[in-house]
């Protein structure tokens, strides 16, 4: 169990405690700590006032100081300290976007949504568990505070995060607080796209999102989600945990629906990487030939082919073809790899101008092929990657 962080943190407790204030750990740290799970990030929770909090501290950023959160930076590292608040007049099933700052930390931890996710800790290690958190950590229950039906219509993103904490922890989400899951999974859609995409990340690296993944579908949740409406999710089968990224491509490459991804609303990147590997789930189980098997590694980065064949059964089980492990696997394409003459079209001994001035001719579509055509035949090692192997090339192949 490490409190290597709480110990880094806690004079920024203790320092707002000789203010006059109260502090402590709060939310996902202190249950991943009790639970001997290793700790990212501290949320510090406090009845001082973002004002208050900005006078103590010398260096301070007011990242989200309408909601009550300062940036302390403290010894170069930065720490979030949130002011006590509740939280009321929720509209649309969205948390609302006014709070108000409060003295007591029972009115804090109340408005948290899970019990495991509102036990408070002062920098003595003690507790605060209004809700007994603790005894759910021990039993490994997802269980809301309060009453499901009301904290779920309050802010209906709390029933993702919930199969989104089972997935990640493992834990079993109590019979009412399933039941109030079940029977408002509808008001999702009026959450963002942005706050459900964050949650489903993290679910479906979850160790158990396969029973999470499971239940999404059972209580038809994605029915209700822009993207994941389009597809037919049943026919999606996902019992291991994974990138979110290639969970996507995996339903894309199953279910070919063009122009969908932007309703994730996520970034270019992240899109350009889900292309990238549902091409590659199509084309690799094409590779039948060393030739193929060149070419592909050539064209790709090698780290995306060892992900789409590390999650080979995944992609067996959505009823999708997999690589021929005779010709392509760890071996073969570390092997492949490293007797590449070339790594990148830019190594070629010889350019589209060197070729045009070689034959005395204009450019034009043509000049593309025949470049393919002779880095292929130098990566194929058909020929040596030099000037003169490849003129040579050109003068027996290339009539114009
Ligand atoms: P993680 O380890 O993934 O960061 P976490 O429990 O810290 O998990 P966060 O999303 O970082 O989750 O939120 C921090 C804390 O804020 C939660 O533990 C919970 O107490 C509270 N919280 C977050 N979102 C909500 C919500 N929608 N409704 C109620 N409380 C919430
Ligand atoms: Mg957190």
């Amino acid at each position: 169990m490490s409190n290597e962080l709480f110990e880094r943190a806690k004079p920024i407790l203790d320092y707002i405690q000789h203010h006059g204030f109260e502090a402590y750990f709060v939310g996902g740290s202190v249950r991943d700590y009790l639970m001997g799970r290793d700790i990212h990030d501290i949320d510090i929770t406090t009845s001082a006032t973002p004002n208050e909090i900005e006078d103590i501290f010398e260096k301070t950023i007011p990242i989200g100081k309408e909601h009550g959160t300062i940036n302390v930076v403290y010894h170069h590292e930065n720490y979030e300290v949130t002011t006590f608040r509740a939280e009321e007049d929720y509209v649309d099933h969205r948390r609302p976007s006014e709070v108000h700052f409060v003295r007591d930390l029972y009115q804090d931890v109340q408005r948290r949504d899970f019990t495991v996710n509102a036990i408070a800790m002062d920098s003595n290690y003690k507790t605060y568990d209004y809700f007994e958190g603790e005894r759910d950590l021990k039993e490994r229950l997802i269980r809301t505070v309060g009453e499901p039906r009301e904290r779920f219509e309050e802010d209906a993103l709390r029933i993702i995060r919930g199969l989104r904490f089972q997935a990640q922890l493992d834990f079993k989400i109590v019979d009412n607080t399933f039941d109030a899951m079940r029977k408002q999974i509808a008001d999702i859609q009026y959450l963002s796209i942005e706050r459900i995409v964050v949650e489903l990340k993290k679910l479906i690296k979850g160790i158990n999102v396969a029973q999470s993944f499971n239940l999404m579908k059972e209580i038809d949740a994605f029915k209700h989600i822009p993207f994941f409406n389009s597809f037919n999710m049943q026919r999606v089968h996902i019992d291991e945990p994974l990138e979110f990224e290639m969970w996507i491509a995996i339903m894309l490459a199953q279910q070919p629906i063009t122009d969908t991804l932007k309703l994730l609303k996520i970034s270019n990147n992240e899109k350009s990487n889900i292309h990238t590997l549902a091409n590659l789930i199509k084309t690799l189980p094409q590779v039948q030939s060393k030739q193929d098997l060149i070419i592909v590694i050539y064209d790709n980065n090698i780290k995306n082919i060892k992900n789409v064949l590390a999650t080979k059964e995944t992609i067996k089980k959505n009823n999708l073809n997999t690589p021929n492990p005779l010709i392509l696997n760890e071996r073969s394409i570390e092997e492949v790899y490293n007797q590449l003459p070339i790594h990148h079209r830019k190594e070629m001994a010889i350019n589209g101008g060197d070729i045009i001035q070689h034959l005395n001719t204009k450019s034009g579509p043509w000049l593309k092929d025949v470049l393919r055509q002779i880095e292929v035949a130098i990566i194929t090692q058909q020929i040596k990657n030099t000037k003169v192997e490849i003129l040579e090339w050109v003068d027996a192949n290339v009539k114009v």
